[in-house]
């Protein structure tokens, strides 16, 4: 019953690892990003704050997501552990989670951190793209899809997110190093963080992840 933190940089490759967790553990990702990209979509109240704030790549405010995700947790399908993507991304977010948890009576697992330099972070995220449909994420050049700029599972075109231009992603890292960073040492107070080295293959990070997991 793994209850995980993925924790990491933009561009890290923790979406991506999520996805293949959820197929391998059969446990639900929780992605605050995804889900206010839904919002958006929805063109819900909410959906349009947030986006004042992703489209220029600052960070949601904290009630907004704690909200979501306080929701999210109260769901019934996660009796078999989950995956969380994207959250915490600050101290009182971790801290809000620490009690919806307690309140639930459950545990975290392991806070796995996916640790890649920053060099790399801005070729892979200007180059990312993912399937509206399915969420599928890849890549113009580290994971093309079999038809260029098509999803291999539901054929249809790959689009590119608005936050993944160049601007928005130096705000990204900045808001990552300043407001995420600081996680690093409070899940290591808790001994439960595990670093992963995030600069290698796909295949060679997952299975690194899996064996924290076993
Ligand atoms: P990435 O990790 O690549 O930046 P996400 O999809 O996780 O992508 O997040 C995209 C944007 O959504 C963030 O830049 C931020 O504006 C918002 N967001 C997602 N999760 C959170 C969170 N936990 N707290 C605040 N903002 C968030
Ligand atoms: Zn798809």
């Amino acid at each position: 019953m793994p209850r995980i933190i993925l924790l990491g940089a933009p561009g890290s490759g923790k979406g991506t690892q999520a996805v293949k967790l959820v197929e391998k553990l059969g446990i639900p990702q929780i992605s605050t990003g995804d889900m206010l990209r839904e919002a958006r979509k929805n063109g819900t109240e909410m959906g349009k704050l947030a986006s004042t704030y992703m489209d220029g790549g600052s960070l949601v405010p904290d009630e907004v997501v704690i909200g979501i995700v306080k929701e999210r947790l109260g769901m019934k399908d996660l009796e078999k552990g989950f995956i969380l993507d994207g959250f915490p991304r600050t101290i009182p977010q971790a801290m809000a989670l620490d009690k919806v948890l307690e309140d639930l009576n459950i545990k975290l697992d392991h806070v796995v951190e996916i640790d890649v330099p920053f060099s790399m972070i801005v070729p892979r995220i200007t180059g990312r793209r993912s399937c509206p449909e399915c969420k599928r994420p890849f890549h113009i050049s580290f994971l093309k899809p079999t038809v260029e700029n098509h999803c291999d599972d539901c054929k249809v075109e790959l689009i590119q997110r608005s936050d993944d231009t160049e601007e928005a992603v130096t705000q990204r890292l900045e808001a990552y190093q300043k407001q995420t960073k600081p996680l690093v040492e409070y899940y290591s107070e808790q001994k439960i963080l595990r670093r992963v080295d995030g600069d290698g293959e796909l295949e060679e990070v997952f299975s690194k992840i899996i064996n924290i997991l076993s």
